[in-house]
């Protein structure tokens, strides 16, 4: 038996499992700081209270009762990985592997040169900050709703994917509750700052045009090219001399690979990304494979691919893919990934999309986002229930 280890239960940790638990001779283990696998494409809605948290969440144990074969599952960091004994080091010991998928994803990256931004702003790529989000989100609608009238500026820092489909969700919510909040619905207001002298950096012209009209309809105020400078309890200071009074913020500006327990002779990128070749495995180390947002994968162009749950689910695909054609004593092909598009949801039912070169917008793009979600979750959902069933089972 080969043991395959895949640290991180994120999109591409799951995958990965799921295509090795059709594989002989394979002893499988995944390994989560948390008990819980986070669908961070889904916390726009959990924010503005769209999803509960059963729709964002999933146990992982329960999930990895559901395979026909054992797939141990182990909750706790990683704090270390030596390569050469081919150990992980985790809270309670060592675990010892013939392959090792890493796929630990990535965090909110609060670059250190803007003083106070840490400290003042919520990330909303770990569940705990998107909960705290999202209560402090309700309590200021509650406030309003017992007649209070300060007024209250929420500010969405980051004008990618995820800050604004936030920051669209949330001014959906608001125009939800004009007839709940009366007057006091207008002093409420969501803004979205971006040092770019646009939202969506990088997409394409219609996508991004469609969106600045979808967020300027539902109420939400654009700031481009607007760079931060500090941050204060409750001031932003901009680098032109400009302040903006802010009750609550959200930081969704960039990303850190969480990359730090692997050894220094891993060569990374300027955010931490593990760099992996052309068959994502770590240079001098055949049996190590680095996948989705923790690592710089290359396109069939040699473009670097963006860190996206679909980046993370193709590379897993892959490496499950390799190490069945190792252990038959063969090399796969290396890894062939591009990026086929992307789904924003613009609030309510309202998307935008990029798919194969084609682009839309409306409530179609957001049908299309809600079946490829619905699928995924199922799939999920399917698995964490099977596993009942079986133990339950088990047990009569
Ligand atoms: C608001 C938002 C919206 C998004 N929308 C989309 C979208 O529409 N489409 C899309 O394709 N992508 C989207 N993304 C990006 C997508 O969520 C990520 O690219 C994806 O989660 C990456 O998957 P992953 O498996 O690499 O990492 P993750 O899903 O982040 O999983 C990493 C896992 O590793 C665990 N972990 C981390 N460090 C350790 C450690 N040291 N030890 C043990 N475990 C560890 C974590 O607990 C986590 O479970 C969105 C992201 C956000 C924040």
């Amino acid at each position: 038996m080969k043991r395959v280890v895949v640290a991180g239960g994120g999109y591409g940790g799951l995958r990965a499992v799921e295509r090795m638990a059709n594989v002989e001779g394979v002893e499988l283990t995944l390994v989560d700081a948390n008990g819980f696998h986070f669908m961070q494409t889904e916390v726009y809605g959990y924010i503005a209270g769209t999803k509960d948290l059963d729709e964002i969440a999933v146990d992982l144990k329960l999930w990895c009762s559901g395979f026909n074969k054992p797939v141990t599952f182990i909750q706790s960091p990683v704090f270390g990985l030596d390569p050469d004994k081919r150990v992980l080091k985790l809270q309670n010991g060592e675990l010892s592997y013939d392959y090792l998928i890493i796929a630990t994803g990535a965090r909110t990256r609060f670059p250190d040169s803007v003083e106070g931004l840490r400290e003042h702003s919520f990330g909303i790529k770990r569940l705990d900050r998107a909960f705290g989000f999202r209560h402090k989100f309700e309590e200021e609608i509650k406030r309003k709703l017992e007649g209070e009238s300060e007024r209250v500026n929420i500010a969405v820092v980051g004008a990618g994917l995820s800050g604004v489909e936030v920051a669209a969700e949330m001014g959906y919510m608001l125009k939800r509750y004009r007839n709940l909040l009366g007057e006091h619905s207008k002093e409420i207001e969501v803004v979205l700052f971006d040092a770019c002298d646009t939202i969506l950096p990088g997409m394409d012209a219609t996508i991004v045009a469609s969106a600045e009209r979808r967020l300027k309809e539902l109420g939400v105020t654009v700031k481009t090219s607007a760079l931060i400078k500090r941050v204060e309890k409750e001031f932003i200071y901009f680098e032109d001399g400009e302040m903006w009074g802010y009750s609550f913020m959200i930081f969704t500006g960039g990303i850190v690979g969480n990359s730090e327990f692997v050894p220094e002779t891993f060569e990374k990128n300027g955010i931490g990304q593990i760099k992996v070749d052309s068959h994502l495995q770590i240079e001098g180390y055949e049996e190590i494979f680095a996948i989705g947002d923790v690592s710089e994968i290359h396109g069939t162009k040699g473009e670097i691919l963006p860190p996206t749950a679909q980046v993370a689910e193709r590379s897993a695909e892959y490496c499950a893919l390799a190490i069945k054609k190792s252990l038959e004593g063969k090399r796969a092909e290396p890894f062939r990934g591009s990026f086929q598009g992307m789904f924003i949801a613009l609030g309510g039912r309202f998307g935008a999309a990029e798919l194969f070169g084609f682009r839309f917008s409306g409530i179609a793009a957001y049908i299309m986002k809600r079946i490829v979600t619905f699928i995924y979750f199922l799939g999920i959902d399917l698995r964490a229930n099977t596993g009942f069933k079986i133990r339950n089972l088990k047990k009569v």
